[in-house]
């Protein structure tokens, strides 16, 4: 990744600007294409949540009609056996249907003109019943009409008594169910079928009620949904736009770091190009600066990519048991000359008599705490004191790089981590410090589930905490 942005880099406008190159919000098309991926998403959001709704309104309402119609289906059976009883503990023969209790079916026709007569007294308990909803239909074994009785539904054909439950319609499109039962005599012999059916007309109507409590549900749901969706999925696309906005920061950072040794290199060359003779000693000075500089360039490419692999995980990390008391020893031993040139006071505090010892990549704890006692000897005034201390506690292993520099304010202290960030970027770019040193131990602290946090007070000097898992 460090090299897709070097050349894109290399190739591109920040190379040719001046100045320190910033990335702002996204511009006009950026913000078309963030718009359009919201949309998108709010559009695919809403269309999945409306189709999961609308099939659990139809599946809601399947088992709504599905329940009722087989109540009603129970109330049809229970009235026809109840009127079935009655009939066969009378009758058991065509000719005896005029024997059926007036009091049980009132309206019972034996032809258009011959009814039951009048009754007399309170309506019986199934005549109740039935009498609004229900038709009742005697039919002989080759389906002629014996008689009627309860509602007559208008143009409801006479059909034949199998199979015994029907779904039917009259003329003017009313649903009606229907139960045929046989009438047997005492020698079990089927003289009739009864046959009993209801209108659906109310039923009909409820459902048509729920259809519309349904659909009114759905659409205000639809709408909620739809706003859902636009939130959500800004919501969603937050983080995106944000590492997009990284991204880009990072690139123009880069850009402009890998810029200023370019930029000094081709400066020297030309000066020398200018010039018809030129001498040993300027030939010398002129390679002693280009070799700085392209040391520069190597230094921050070989950081660019060593942060990329550390955010990709391209190379996994090569662990083993390392000692920190050893480790610690070694970046003294290597940071000694740097120290007293700077004229500062490298100190190690091992705060434990037995080894620390961590499962890590040797080379990369190496580097983190290099980083960090690099920093403490270059933000320290000459004369200053930096002490490395190694604790145990519990669990952790605690290394400490403590200065007593010219610390951090409360404010920068929340930055210093964050990629090309520096306090006193004049300072710290004569040092050659590109800004991805805290960065970098920071990422490495992380990928050994450690952590590495900064205490610092301006002018007193700032303590580095790094601490990680201890193998026991
Ligand atoms: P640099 O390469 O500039 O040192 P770093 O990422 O290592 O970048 O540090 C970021 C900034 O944090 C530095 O520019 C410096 O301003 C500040 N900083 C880091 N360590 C110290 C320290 N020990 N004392 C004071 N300031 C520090």
């Amino acid at each position: 990744m460090a090299w897709d942005i070097v050349s894109t880099v290399l190739g591109n406008s920040p190379m040719k600007s001046s100045g320190k190159l910033s990335v702002g919000p996204a511009s006009g098309a950026q913000y078309q294409l963030f718009r359009r991926s919201r949309l998108r998403l709010a559009i695919w959001y809403a269309g999945v949540m409306g189709t999961i709704l609308t099939l659990l309104g139809l599946g809601v309402y399947q088992a709504i009609a599905h329940a009722h119609e087989v109540t009603i289906d129970r109330e049809i059976k229970s009235v026809a056996d109840a009127v079935h009883d009655a009939i066969e503990a009378t009758v058991s023969s065509p000719g005896q249907l005029s024997r059926v209790p007036p009091q049980l079916l009132p309206d019972l026709c034996l032809s258009a003109e011959t009814c039951l007569g009048p009754q007399n007294g309170p309506p019986h308990r199934l005549q109740r019943t039935y009498q609004y909803d229900y038709y009742i239909r005697i039919v002989d074994p080759a389906s002629r009409l014996l008689a009627t009785g309860g509602i007559r539904p208008e143009g409801l054909p006479v059909t034949a008594p199998f199979p015994p439950w029907q779904a039917l319609q009259d003329e003017k499109g009313q649903d009606y169910h229907q139960v045929a039962l046989a009438l047997e005599n005492e020698s079990q012999e089927v003289w009739a079928y009864l046959m009993v059916g209801r209108s659906f007309q109310d039923f009909d109507q409820y459902l048509s009620s729920v259809r519309w409590s349904l659909l009114l549900g759905l659409l205000l749901s639809l709408a909620l949904v739809t706003a859902a969706s636009w939130w959500l999925s800004a919501l969603a696309m937050r983080p995106i736009y944000q590492s997009y906005y990284q991204i880009q920061q990072f690139t123009a950072d880069a850009a402009h770091e890998l810029r200023t040794p370019l930029a000094a290199i081709r400066a020297t060359a030309e000066s020398v190009l200018r010039l018809p003779h030129i001498s040993d000693k300027e030939a010398q000075e002129t390679l002693t600066v280009v070799n700085r500089q392209s040391q520069r360039l190597t230094t921050l490419v070989s950081d660019l990519l060593l942060l990329s692999r550390l955010d990709s995980k391209q190379r996994p990390l090569v662990k083993s048991a390392c000692c920190l008391q050893d480790l610690i020893s070694d970046i003294v031993e290597e940071m000694a000359a740097f120290a007293i040139a700077e004229e500062i006071a490298l100190a190690i505090d091992f705060q434990t008599q037995v080894p620390v010892v961590v499962f890590g990549d040797e080379e990369q704890l190496y580097r983190l705490v290099l980083n960090l006692v690099n920093n403490a000897i270059t933000y320290t005034p000459a004369g200053g004191q930096v002490t490395l201390t190694l604790k145990r506690k519990q669990q952790q292993a605690l290394v400490l790089v403590s200065d007593n520099g010219i610390g951090i304010s409360l404010e920068q202290q929340a930055k210093i981590f964050d990629r090309f960030y520096r306090v006193d970027a004049a300072r710290a770019g004569q040092a050659g410090n590109s800004g991805l040193g805290l960065a970098i131990a920071q990422s490495i602290a992380k990928s050994h589930s450690g952590s590495l946090t900064v205490a610092s007070q301006l002018k007193q000097g700032s303590t580095f905490a790094f601490s990680l898992p201890a193998l026991p």
